[in-house]
C-alpha cells in the first residue's frame, strides 16, 4: 500500500518572515488531518528555520534543487550534504522550470538523482511533455526518454530506487490554471509504471507517482482517487495557508468517505 503524498513547491516565493508566518498558522489549520505525508519544498534561505519550526509536527521538509557535488568551488550552489545536514528528506529534481530556464539537461538531472541517492535524499523526479509535444501525441516518447535517461544505470540494489518519487508534470498544465484530466494523468502514471516494470520489475508497484499542474482544493481528489497516482506536487495552491490546508482536508475527507 503506497502512502498518499502531497508535496508543496513554493518556487521562488516567500521571504523568511512569510515562511515562518505560514508555518505558525498552517500547523493549527491542519490539526485534524492525518495519514497524508506532507512535504514543504521551500526556498533555500528558509530551510534552516523551517526545520526547527517543523520539529514537533508530522510535516517534512524538501528542497527544490541542489548541486550534485558534496562541496567545491561552485559559486551560488547548495550541496546535498548541506541539505542532509538540515534534516531534509526530499529534493525536487528536474522540474520543468529548471529544465527550461536553467538549461538542465537529462545528463545533469541523472547526476543529481545519483547524488541524491548517495546522500540519502529522496529525489522527486519530475518529467512531462510541453504543449507542442502533447499536441503531436509525443507524451509517451518524451516521458520514456526523460525517465530512462535520469535513471540509467541504477540497479535494484540501490535501496533508493523504491523510495524515489516520480512526478508527472505536463509543462502545459503548470501554473496555467488548466490541469490535465484525472483519467489522462492516471494513464500517463500507468505508462510510467510499465516503464519501471520493463527495466526494474518489482519496483513498479512500490514507487509513488504524483501528478503536478494546476492542482487545487477543488480538483485534487480527481487525482488522488486514481489507481496509479499517489498524490500531487502543488505549486500555486500551496502558497496560501487556507488554500493548501483546504487541499489536504479534501484528500483527508475523501479517504474517510
Ligand atoms: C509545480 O510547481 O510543480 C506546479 C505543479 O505548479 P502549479 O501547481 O502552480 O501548476
Amino acid at each position: 500500500m503506497r502512502q498518499t503524498l502531497i508535496v508543496a513547491n513554493w518556487k521562488m516565493y516567500k521571504t523568511l518572515a512569510e515562511a515562518e508566518e505560514f508555518m505558525e498558522r498552517f500547523t493549527g489549520e491542519i490539526a485534524g488531518v492525518s495519514g497524508i505525508e506532507t512535504v514543504i519544498c521551500a526556498p533555500f534561505i528558509s530551510l534552516a528555520r523551517l526545520s526547527v519550526l517543523m520539529e514537533r509536527t508530522t510535516l517534512l521538509l524538501g528542497a527544490q534543487n541542489m548541486h550534485w557535488q558534496k562541496e567545491g568551488a561552485f559559486t551560488g550552489e547548495i550541496s546535498p550534504l548541506m541539505l542532509r545536514d538540515l534534516g531534509i528528506k526530499y529534493v525536487i529534481i528536474g522540474h520543468s522550470e529548471r529544465r527550461l530556464h536553467f538549461n538542465e539537461s537529462n545528463l545533469l538531472i541523472k547526476r543529481k538523482v545519483a547524488s541524491a541517492f548517495n546522500f540519502g535524499l529522496i529525489p522527486i523526479l519530475c518529467v512531462g511533455e510541453n504543449w507542442e509535444q502533447h499536441s503531436s501525441q509525443e507524451t509517451e516518447k518524451v516521458i520514456k526518454e526523460q525517465l530512462f535517461s535520469a535513471l540509467e544505470g541504477f540497479t535494484l540494489e540501490n535501496e533508493f530506487m523504491t523510495k524515489m518519487v516520480l512526478a508527472y508534470e505536463p509543462v502545459w498544465a503548470i501554473g496555467t490554471g488548466t490541469a490535465a484530466r484525472g483519467e489522462e494523468a492516471n494513464a500517463v502514471a500507468g505508462f510510467m509504471r510499465s516503464l519501471l516494470q520493463e527495466k526494474w520489475g518489482g519496483i513498479s508497484e512500490k514507487v509513488r507517482i504524483l501528478y503536478g499542474g494546476s492542482v487545487n482544493a477543488d480538483n485534487i481528489t480527481e487525482f488522488t482517487g486514481k489507481e496509479d497516482l499517489d498524490g500531487a506536487l502543488v505549486g500555486g495552491s500551496s502558497l496560501n495557508v487556507e488554500t493548501f490546508a483546504g487541499l489536504l482536508k479534501a484528500v483527508f475527507n475523501e479517504r474517510r468517505a
